[in-house]
């Protein structure tokens, strides 16, 4: 959504170029609409989802933990000023040093989904607090997180099993319904999984403490969304049914969600032209696409709104594709996008719904363009 703040920032900076432009007066709404809708359970924000030193400071300042993949954005989040108890390490897929370096800067919670990386912690972390990973199946997310991370539940058995045999604290379980969840009810099956591990578990004498929920939650583009307290309805209502009333510590880790709606991306027309004098669709070239942020147009999975100053005009449906000399940046083609008759290049367009994903997905300098800027309000 685009806020008067970032078009008073906009009409007034004239920054040329794409940008994003962060409201974080949407940010701070986001974080309170999970503390909210989800009071029992802690949040950790995924710091990949946008990365902004001014996003991680007020989210540090409001009270969030963080949920980081590398060293680097653990020592972005201490920067922040979140202390290391407040950090989870919760990438499956680490060097064993930096999970050194992670434990030198005090980080005691890790991610595990297999024997060899439990075997790593063991050394380089010991005593540390380790959760498994169970896989799920992604069925109704947009952006679907496939087979890589997670193991199988009766694996997660073994490794946590393995992980205490081993000196450290076998914690709990976590799981990722796949992001962009748009069905409320995604996460039962998982914590079912979850209570199961819980139960096998138990019987060896290891008594789990955390289900670590993981991100998911959308942000709105095209089509409504559930409200964040659906989410936390179903979600509790599942917690319940599950593990009546021993309901262990749980963690969310919102990423899209907590910033996505926060951001907006203003773009330029650069070109409008069509393949054939009888063509149907006209192609109109951005100066952003898939190389400069918008990653996430991949299959066309992420279907950005797009507003031009024309929007009141006819519409027709029109490929849009990115400025770069490969063929790969299109953004939209199977699936043209209705856009006004009477946009001009040179006209400009808001990308809205962009606050995650693109500035770190963006380029270093493919054909010579600037990652995508930032501006953080
Ligand atoms: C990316 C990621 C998240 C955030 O996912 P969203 O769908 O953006 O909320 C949370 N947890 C883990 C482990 C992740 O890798």
């Amino acid at each position: 959504m685009t806020t008067q703040r970032i078009r008073d920032f906009l009409a007034t900076r004239r920054p040329d170029g794409p940008c994003l432009v962060v409201d974080l007066d949407v940010v701070r709404d986001n974080f309170h609409a999970f503390r909210h809708s989800m009071p029992d359970s802690a949040i950790y924000y995924a710091v990949k989802a946008n990365p902004a030193p001014e996003v991680l400071r007020l989210l540090a300042s409001l009270g969030s933990n963080f949920d980081c993949a590398s060293v680097a954005e653990i020592e972005m989040a201490l920067d922040a000023g979140a202390t290391a108890d407040r950090i989870s390490y919760g990438n499956t897929i680490k060097k064993e040093r930096d999970i050194a370096r992670a434990h030198a800067h005090g980080i005691n919670l890790f991610a595990v989904d297999s024997h060899e990386e439990v075997e790593k912690i063991s050394r380089a972390a010991p005593g540390a607090r380790v959760f498994c990973r169970v896989l799920t199946d992604g069925e109704g997310a947009e952006w679907p997180l496939s087979r890589k991370f997670g193991c199988v539940p009766q694996m997660a058995v073994d490794v946590l099993v393995y992980a205490h045999q081993l000196g450290l604290e076998s914690y709990g379980v976590s799981f990722h319904v796949g992001s962009q969840m748009t069905k409320v009810d995604a996460w039962d099956s998982a914590l079912a999984d979850a209570k199961r591990v819980f139960v096998s578990l138990a019987k060896q004498g290891i008594h789990l403490q955390m289900v670590n929920m993981g991100g998911g939650f959308p942000t709105k583009y095209l089509r409504d969304i559930p409200s964040a307290e659906a989410y936390g309805k179903a979600i509790f209502a599942s917690l319940r049914a599950h593990f009546g009333n021993q309901i262990p510590h749980t963690i969310i880790e919102p990423g899209r969600g907590m910033v996505g709606n926060a951001g907006v991306i203003k773009a330029e027309v650069v070109l409008i032209s069509k393949k054939s004098d009888n063509d149907d669709a006209r192609w109109v070239f951005l100066d952003i696409g898939k190389f400069g942020g918008l990653a996430e147009t991949m299959d066309e999975a992420i279907r950005y709104p797009i507003r031009t100053e024309r929007d009141g005009d006819e519409m027709e449906p029109c490929v849009i594709a990115g400025p770069t000399c490969d063929s790969a940046d299109v953004l939209y083609e199977k699936n043209l996008y209705p856009l006004p008759v009477s946009l001009t290049i040179g006209d400009e367009v808001l990308i809205e719904g962009t606050g995650a994903y693109t500035t770190t997905y963006s380029a270093v300098a493919f054909n010579g363009f600037d990652p995508l800027k930032a501006y953080i309000i």
